[in-house]
């Protein structure tokens, strides 16, 4: 493990933020989660494209070009000597005397790297149960912003319903997981919300829908109440930590035969042979 603040890389466990950082008083930031597979960052630069549009939603300027942090990156993970490994990286507006508008002050740039924490393939093997929660979220969920204390909410309540992943309903809509892309599969046809303000745009979704396009299976993005994810053939949710992971379950009720199906399958094997 290792992690890096403004400048210095530091033993992970290093007391380094101030008291006076926007990041720990307001959440002001923005962040990305990059997994690591045998050495080689996954779909890196998409994530950090997608973390310079998240920063640029806040009108957070960022303090490092693309190149910069994939080199920064990189620098960390020979540092820190791991192959398969997760980074966090994070943007805030820096540190400044707590006063809500923007302050004068250069963003702060955190970052940790350990190993990854992957799912068992026991746990891709059977598929997960979820439960159906209200979106409790801001309106601009395309943003990677610190403010998680609604998606946190949700995914305990998941957890305390012995559940894997809450799935969240806006407007009588599924939009996504707290932490995950939800979808839902009927004769043969992919469905999940479009990439709207109402979602985070996933970078783990777009190689899906990629994949899926290649592999000739139909996708409408298009959002589905929480009866169709019901009676749905298949569902499944995924993100860079879960990859594409079949949902088994919704609260009480068995999505299809209750084993991980075939569209749900093909997706994630063709998925995973993107990351060689
Ligand atoms: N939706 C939310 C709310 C998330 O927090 C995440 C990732 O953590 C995702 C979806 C999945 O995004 P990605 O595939 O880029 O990891």
């Amino acid at each position: 493990t290792l992690a890096f603040f403004n400048g210095e890389f530091l033993p992970i466990d290093s007391l380094v933020i101030p008291i006076d950082e926007r990041g720990h008083q307001f959440g002001d930031g923005v962040y990305e989660v990059i997994k690591v597979y045998d050495g080689k960052p996954f779909l890196m630069r998409e994530h950090l494209v997608r973390l310079e549009n998240s920063a640029k939603a806040i009108r957070l300027e960022m303090p490092y070009t693309v190149e910069q942090l994939e080199e920064l990156i990189g620098e960390g993970l020979t540092r820190a000597d791991l192959r398969d490994a997760q980074v966090y990286v994070q943007i805030t507006r820096g540190i400044a005397v707590r006063l809500h508008a923007f302050p004068d002050a250069s963003p702060s740039i955190s970052m940790t790297l350990r190993p990854a924490k992957s799912l068992s393939e026991e746990t891709f093997n059977t598929g997960v149960k979820v439960t159906l929660l209200e979106d409790e979220r801001w309106l601009n969920c395309y943003i990677k912003s610190l403010n998680l204390l609604a998606n946190i909410l949700a995914k305990q309540t998941a957890s305390d319903r012995g559940c894997f992943e809450a799935v969240l309903v806006r407007d009588g809509y599924v939009t996504e997981g707290s932490s995950t892309n939800a979808y839902a599969v009927k004769d043969g046809v992919v469905y999940t919300h479009p990439a709207n303000k109402r979602i985070l745009h996933g970078i783990t979704r777009a190689a899906v829908l990629q994949v899926a396009a290649e592999a000739g299976i139909e996708v409408r993005e298009e959002a589905f109440t929480p009866e169709f994810l019901l009676s749905a053939d298949e569902a499944f949710i995924t993100s860079t930590t879960s990859e594409v992971l079949a949902i088994t379950q919704v609260d009480d009720t068995v999505i299809g035969t209750g084993r991980p199906g075939p569209v749900v399958n093909q997706l994630h094997a063709k998925f995973r042979e993107l990351i060689v």
